[in-house]
């Protein structure tokens, strides 16, 4: 358990956990052990009043939303698809980032009428088709969505994009633009109240850890 009185920051781990860390470093907050090395999932810092929980970034609104961390750092994506009722989303980290795209066959043309999606992005996905007129008979995966329009599942994939190799890799290329994806701060809005100075020193402190970086990462 952790102490009452501990501020609980919620990580996502992998690629954003890399580039989270030297930026938590910046802003003075560095685990007591290696966190990449452990399978703990729980850890303390040099700060005594803040301890660090490692998610998936899918869970970390859930925890963030509930109050069981105070504050969490997840892919702007993740709150488009899951919302962010219960929380403030305070600062852009300007880390991990990408592009939520959709994407199809590169010797395919994209249909324009009734289109198959495979995702895991439901309701981005549901909103973008509606948005375009097009209808979209949504299946929702939970991984390797880039499979899906090779084993005829879906037509079309909505996905993140970083380089694009892993959809060249699969014959297939990225189509409509839906949203430019980064790492965000979010604070429970109770927390936010009940631990107001000790939130906006790290809201603060991580606001100059981003300008220091000069948002290349
Ligand atoms: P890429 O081949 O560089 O376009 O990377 C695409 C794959 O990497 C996608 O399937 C994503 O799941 C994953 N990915 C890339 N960038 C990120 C990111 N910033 N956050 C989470 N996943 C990412």
């Amino acid at each position: 358990m952790i102490k009452n009185s501990t501020l609980t920051i919620a990580l996502t781990k992998g690629r954003i956990l890399a580039e989270t860390m030297p930026l938590l470093a910046k802003a003075g907050i560095e685990p007591l052990e290696s966190i990449g090395s452990s399978r703990k999932l729980l850890f303390e810092t040099n700060s005594p009043a803040v301890s660090l929980v490692l998610l998936r970034g899918s869970d970390v609104p859930t925890y963030v939303r509930h109050g069981a961390a105070d504050v969490g750092i997840v892919g702007k994506d993740l709150l488009m698809e899951f919302g962010v009722e219960g929380l403030y989303e305070v600062l852009d980290l300007e880390i991990a980032r990408c592009r939520l795209m959709t994407a199809g066959l590169s010797d395919r043309k994209p249909s324009e009428a009734k289109v198959r999606v495979a995702t895991k992005f439901i309701n981005v996905a549901k909103q973008h088709y509606a948005s375009r007129g097009i209808q979209a008979q949504l299946i929702k995966l939970y991984g390797a969505m880039e499979l899906a329009p090779l084993m005829d599942l879906a037509d079309e994939i909505v996905d993140i994009v970083d380089t694009g190799n892993t959809l060249r890799a699969n014959g297939m290329s990225p189509r409509d633009h839906i949203a430019d994806i980064s790492s965000r701060l979010v604070v429970n809005k109770a927390s936010m109240r009940t631990r107001h100075t000790q939130i906006s020193e790290l809201i603060d402190r991580l606001s100059k850890a981003v300008d220091e970086q000069g948002g290349r990462a």
